[in-house]
């Protein structure tokens, strides 16, 4: 065999696996087809938070009056902005290269296919390995709508060669939101048309509503309940017609509209490995597929599709092959954030799953953050406690809010060692902040579950 390991993908898992099995020892080769560090670094959360923060500043400066400063906001250079933000991606990419380089792996900037169960065809080379990872993540998808292919998707919208003034994003999942959040700030007028009632479904209904309440505030046209029934173009124009024969017009429409596994040109039936729902891989605990030497790490095994996942799975795998340290990722209390204005984070059990267990207390405030006592801007922070009553764990802790993500980092430590509602009580804030009302919050807000019903 060529390789004792040989990685397809060259995304967050399959570079942190390649590059672990490699310093333990491993022959390890590994293929890129499109860009090394993949997703996350390339079009995914790396160039999306830069965007988010370049709407940040805006904000800042329109919000800096009522603090005493007379800030003139000029015009944003959206070109400007995305060469800066492309040559950051380069300079990462170049880092993903070297650490693979430095850690011994071969590495192939080709697309690797199954030729037959140890046998792969890179770039037109046959390659045999011992094992092989598929690591080849997921990529946006269109609705079958007409006209779909006269929109944009994600991969797109890193690479605009101009700022839209009037886009509609089609969707109202995280990606969704976020562009919403991006587009409204850097000065554009967006629409979000979405099927559901409330975006970012899967999430805590408060932090829905909320999160509803807080894009309707920065200015987004919200149009829930709706469905896109075709794309036209009209002349360097889109129309989008949904929702039973509405219609808008812009510069853009955007389908945020789902993500599927990238599987469909593995040859995945050349080495007989089992595909589940939309073409994702089918592990189990182990990442092993139903061909035990070859395995699927990251996002091609939709599961729970983040890059921190898709890194601690690659690095397990490494690790339990060839580091003598076997272990499993565990799914449980993934802490995630979605990077609106202002941001969501999570973790834990939404209210409505704890309370399909058992009776749950929930621990609510909403709040104007302080800054904006000055500066005037409607924007709320909400904080959310759900605490199992037989335990009095806290099984979930959510907030949106300024710094969200940052605080519950945090929270998610505690919550992983299984803190109490009594361990928050006792913890000291720290003063002024905002992050300390998770460990002030004493009034309970409501119960729901079981003892609700039985009442
Ligand atoms: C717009 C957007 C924003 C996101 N924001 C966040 C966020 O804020 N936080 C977060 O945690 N996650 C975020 N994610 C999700 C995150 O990017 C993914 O979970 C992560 O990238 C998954 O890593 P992966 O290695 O499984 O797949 P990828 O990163 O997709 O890597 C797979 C790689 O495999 C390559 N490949 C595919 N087929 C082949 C082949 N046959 N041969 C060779 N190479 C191949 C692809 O080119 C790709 O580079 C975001 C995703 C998107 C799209």
């Amino acid at each position: 065999m060529d390789f004792d390991l040989f990685v397809i993908g060259g995304g967050s898992a399959g570079v942190r696996c390649a590059r672990i099995a490699a310093g333990h020892g491993a022959r390890v080769g590994v293929a890129e087809e499109r860009f090394w560090g993949g997703t996350c670094v390339n079009i995914g959360c790396v160039p999306k938070k830069l965007l988010v923060q370049a709407g940040e500043y805006g904000a800042w400066a329109d919000d800096a009056a009522g603090f005493g400063w007379s800030i003139r906001k000029g015009p944003h250079d959206w070109r400007k902005l995305i060469a800066a933000k492309d040559r950051e991606i380069t300079r990462l990419q170049g880092i993903y290269r070297t650490l693979l380089n430095n850690a011994g792996a071969t590495i192939f900037d080709a697309t690797a296919t199954f030729v037959d169960p140890h046998t792969l065809d890179v770039g037109g080379q046959r390659v045999t390995a011992e094992r092989i990872v598929i690591a080849t993540g997921g990529h946006p998808e269109r609705p079958p709508v007409p006209g779909a292919e006269l929109g944009i998707i994600s991969d797109d919208a890193f690479y605009l060669e101009r700022m839209p003034r009037r886009i509609v994003i089609v969707g109202s999942g995280y990606i969704a939101v976020e562009f919403a959040g991006i587009f409204q700030a850097l000065g554009a007028d967006v629409h979000l048309v979405y099927r559901q009632p409330m975006p970012i479904r899967g999430f805590d209904h408060d932090l829905r509503e909320n999160l509803a309440e807080a894009l309707a505030n920065q200015g987004v046209s919200l149009h829930p309940g709706c469905r896109p029934e075709k794309l036209e173009a009209d002349g360097e124009g889109r129309v989008l017609t949904f929702g039973g024969g509405q219609t808008l017009r812009a510069d853009l429409v955007f389908f945020a509209t789902g993500r599927r596994p990238a599987t469909a040109r593995l040859g995945l039936r050349k080495a007989d490995v089992a595909t589940g729902q939309g073409g994702a891989v089918i592990v189990n605990a182990h990442l092993q597929t139903n061909q035990p030497h070859i395995f699927a790490i990251g996002d091609v095994t939709d599961r729970l599709n983040l890059t921190p996942v898709a890194t601690a799975e690659g690095h397990a795998l490494a690790d339990s092959l060839f580091g003598n340290d076997p272990r499993e990722v565990s799914l449980r209390n993934v802490p995630s954030a979605v990077f609106s204005t202002p941001p969501i984070a999570t973790v834990g059990l939404t209210e409505e799953q704890a309370a399909e267990h058992g009776p749950v207390d929930v621990y609510l405030t909403k709040f104007t953050p302080m800054r904006h006592t000055l500066t005037g801007r409607t924007r709320k922070s909400m904080m959310k406690l759900v605490v199992d009553q037989a335990s009095r764990k806290v099984v979930g802790a959510h907030m949106l809010g300024e710094d969200s993500p940052e605080i519950i980092q945090g929270i998610a430590i505690a919550l992983i060692m299984g803190a109490t509602k009594a361990d928050f009580d006792r913890t000291i804030g720290i003063h002024p902040t905002a992050a300390e009302e998770f460990v002030t919050l004493r009034t309970r807000t409501r119960t729901s579950g079981a003892a609700k019903a039985a009442e």
